[in-house]
């Protein structure tokens, strides 16, 4: 158990984050994107989806991903699957852990995955059991549990329904998603308050920072004793229904932060943004990562050339 003063990061950018990569992201450089994070001390990295390539060609070389990446002690590697058959594939490669996904929003999850909530929850129980009979860890989202632009705000009772249902099929941990980038940190404290006082499974929390209040919104869930927090290398990603599509917090944003407040992650962050530069090097845009372009702060290096301006 860790202590108070600690966090676990789970890195989920080469799949939340390269899921809405147009161009596709050639297979050896996942693997070594991966294998880079793999030395950063991450110990969750998710590393692919087994969703159908006509889905997300993107994944299309998840079985060469599987295969190809340098898996190292101490490191759970995740992938998502979204349906029975996805589950299938991945029973049949080294995966440590499933990650299932329903929307607490009926109609973003229509949209999403073209079933009801209750359907999906049917069918998830069918990859949970499957799962479980093979040893494997499972995770489940709770996709747009803050809000979603079809439904506005969303009940607690409905993302603890959800929570129940996950609970009920053996999973270790849910992790409840900002998946449009709509929460505030009010509303994130009392959300994951009101969600960890009805479960004992393990809560994460996973920000889009859409609108600029990610980090504010992983200190407000710190704040109500969330010690698990998904981020994406470089901030890659995004979601095409959320206006905007910005990807999820930067891992060297989320990195910085709580190392600069005393709470140990337990990432290099010059590994991470190694891994981030590399990815920027790949994708060939600039990342929206603020860490990336400042680095850490530092006390004693002002850049020489200066100017004396009327900063404020
Ligand atoms: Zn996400």
């Amino acid at each position: 158990m860790k202590g108070s003063d600690s966090i676990t990061v789970v890195e989920v950018g080469p799949r939340d984050g390269l899921q809405y990569e147009k161009e596709f992201f050639e297979t050896d450089k996942k693997i070594k994107l991966i294998n880079l994070l793999s030395t950063s001390g991450l110990t969750r990295i998710e590393v692919t989806s087994f969703v159908h390539p006509k889905v997300i060609p993107q994944f299309r070389d998840v079985m060469e991903v599987m295969e190809g990446i340098k898996r190292r002690d101490g490191i759970l590697y995740s992938a998502l699957v979204p349906n029975v058959k996805g589950c299938q594939r991945a029973l049949t490669t080294a995966v440590d852990e499933l990650a299932m996904f329903v929307s607490a929003s009926e109609t973003h999850n229509r949209k999403n995955v073209n079933m009801s909530v209750d359907e999906s929850l049917i069918a998830l129980r069918e990859v949970a059991e499957m799962g479980l009979k093979a040893g494997k860890r499972l995770r489940g989202y709770v996709v747009t549990a803050f809000g979603c632009p079809y439904e506005g705000r969303i009940s607690v009772d409905h993302v603890l329904r959800i929570i129940r249902a996950y609970a009920e099929m053996g999973v270790s941990e849910v992790s409840l998603g900002d998946t449009t980038g709509m929460a505030n940190p009010k509303q994130v404290i009392e959300l994951f308050k009101a969600v960890m006082e009805n479960t004992s499974l393990d809560i994460a929390a996973h920000f889009h920072n859409s609108r600029g209040t990610g980090l504010a919104n992983a200190l407000a869930a710190y704040q109500a004793g969330v010690r698990i927090f998904d981020s994406s290398v470089g901030g890659i990603g995004g979601c095409p229904t959320a206006l905007g599509a910005m990807g999820n917090i930067a891992t060297e944003d989320l990195v910085n932060m709580m190392e600069e407040m005393g709470v140990h992650t337990g990432v290099d962050f010059a590994k991470i943004i190694e891994a981030a530069s590399f990815a920027q090097e790949v994708i060939g845009t600039e990342l929206p990562s603020y860490t990336l372009k400042t680095g850490q702060p530092r006390w004693n290096q002002v850049p020489t050339d200066a100017p004396e301006r009327n900063c404020s």
